[in-house]
């Protein structure tokens, strides 16, 4: 079993138009309340990163928000959390992000969320770490996704192992316990331990 203790969530900094992706926001973050885990995320207080945030924080849950200088304004920075950190850029961020975690969920998004899940995929199938990436399928949200990644297997361009890598579920509670039982993959052989 994996311990999950920080886990960092990426999603859209837009509120969408879709009611039940920001109750499932909210469940996750009631979940991760209860269960002791500390959210990370990119600390802002707008669309579902801020819904998120909030309901961690009224669950009496800790956050961990980390913004880079140019984004942190007054208008979108969450001044309400447990730690904000600042880093220099976007690139010391998701370095951040990615030192601090345990683990990473992909809740629906915009283009940055998709960035920041692909970047953290693409280091995991790398082997520049061996933490668990959920996909909360929301609501269908993911399933062209799913589909595209599918069609890079069948193409040739994604291994079945590495896409089977990526862990998905429609549910918070079934997301979570896919991550606490996740496996660390086995490397390709032309991977060895002095990467980068
Ligand atoms: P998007 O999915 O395009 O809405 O982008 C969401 C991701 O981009 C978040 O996970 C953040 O890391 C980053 N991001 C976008 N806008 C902001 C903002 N105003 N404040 C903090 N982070 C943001």
């Amino acid at each position: 079993m994996n311990k999950l203790e920080k886990i960092c969530v990426f999603c859209g900094s837009s509120d969408g138009n879709d009611e039940s992706i920001t109750l499932t926001a909210q469940t996750l973050g009631e979940t991760l309340a209860a269960r002791g885990i500390t959210l990370v995320y990119g600390a802002a207080k707008i669309g579902i990163m801020g819904v998120i945030a909030q309901s961690v924080l009224d669950a009496k849950g800790k956050v961990i928000g980390i913004i880079p200088e140019f984004l942190k304004k007054k208008e979108v920075v969450h001044l309400g959390l447990t730690q904000l950190v600042t880093t220099s850029n976007m690139h010391e961020r998701k370095l951040k992000m990615h030192d601090v975690s345990d683990g990473f969920i992909a809740l629906p998004g915009g283009i940055g969320t998709l960035e920041e899940l692909f970047e953290i995929f693409t280091w995991l199938q790398l082997g520049l770490h061996q933490k668990p990436i959920g996909l909360l399928n929301t609501n269908h949200f993911y399933d062209d996704l799913l589909k595209l990644l599918e069609t890079m297997v069948v193409k040739g361009f994604l291994s079945m192992s590495n896409y089977e890598l990526l862990i998905v579920d429609t549910t918070v509670d079934g997301l979570l316990s896919k991550m606490e039982q996740f496996k660390t993959p086995n490397l390709p052989h032309w991977l060895n331990k002095d990467r980068a």
